[in-house]
């Protein structure tokens, strides 16, 4: 793809870089999103019935089951060539933030460092009364689908994510505010910016000043405030963009 002219530019000239990722970032790797169709088992079900407090205390086997189903689907899956950019693309400013929407650690896995999760992850299992972190081996050596819970007697482990309806990490949002406020560019990358409260972070980083470059193939509300609107893939965006910095950094 051809960049926008002025886009390294900014980036030449960007000390602190904040990146926003959500569920098309890991799209193009195969991990389906919620606005995907549900096949196989889970058809007749909304993936945003499933994702809530209320669905968990209502049929906690249902819940952890589609939980189960989608880890085994994540690690089938790796990190794609705009992953790998991202890694790349740290070494050029003096502070790069990396936040998430996704729970799969994909960013993780390419090698991005200090990953803010807004949304926790779905590798990790959490006691339902408590929200503490459960063991992987005392997991494994409890068969319940869910496993009860070693924090609470009333407990069952549940998956480390946060579900509609729930509150987001304190101080992970804390921190990519902090961010938002505080970057010269801001990448959204991904992400309808419909979900709040992740959704306001680029417009907080546009009202603060920043640049803000937007990658997804479809127009979002973002679209005709972002400076840069990127009609392209995560993958093909990133790679050009980590290309280009790389001739002129
Ligand atoms: P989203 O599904 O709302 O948006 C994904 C965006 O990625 C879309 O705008 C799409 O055009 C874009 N996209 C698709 N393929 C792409 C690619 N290869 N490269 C770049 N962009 C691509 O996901 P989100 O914005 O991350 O949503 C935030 C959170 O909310 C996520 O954690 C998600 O799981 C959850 N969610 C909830 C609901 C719900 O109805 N409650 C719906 C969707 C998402």
């Amino acid at each position: 793809m051809e960049l926008p002219e002025g886009l390294i530019t900014a980036l030449e000239n960007a000390g602190k870089v904040l990146v926003l990722t959500g569920a098309g970032m890991s799209a193009e790797s195969g991990v389906p999103t919620f606005r995907d169709a549900q096949t196989g088992l889970w058809e007749k079900y909304r993936a945003e019935d499933l994702a809530t407090p209320e669905a968990f205390r209502d049929h906690p086997q249902v819940v952890w089951d589609w939980y189960m189903d989608r880890r085994n689907k994540i690690r089938e899956v790796s990190p794609h060539a705009g992953h790998i950019a991202l890694v790349e693309m740290e070494q050029y400013f003096d502070s790069f933030a990396l936040v998430t929407q996704n729970v799969d650690s994909l960013h993780q896995q390419a090698g991005s460092t200090s990953v803010i999760e807004l949304h926790g992850n779905i590798m990790l299992s959490i006691c339902s009364e408590t929200k503490k972190l459960i063991d992987e081996t005392w997991l494994r050596s409890n068969p319940g689908r869910p496993p009860a819970s070693p924090h609470h007697p009333q407990g069952l482990a549940r998956p480390g994510v946060v579900w509609f309806g729930e509150e987001l990490p304190q101080a992970s949002m804390s921190h990519a505010m902090a961010e938002a406020y505080g970057c010269d560019v801001c990448f959204s990358i991904g992400t309808s910016t419909l979900v709040q409260p992740a959704a306001s972070l680029p417009f907080i980083a546009l009202n603060a000043g920043a640049v803000v470059i937007e990658i997804n193939p479809l127009p979002t509300s973002l679209s005709p405030e972002a400076h840069f609107s990127l009609k392209a893939t995560a993958a093909d965006a990133l790679t050009t963009i980590a290309a280009g910095l790389a001739r002129r950094k």
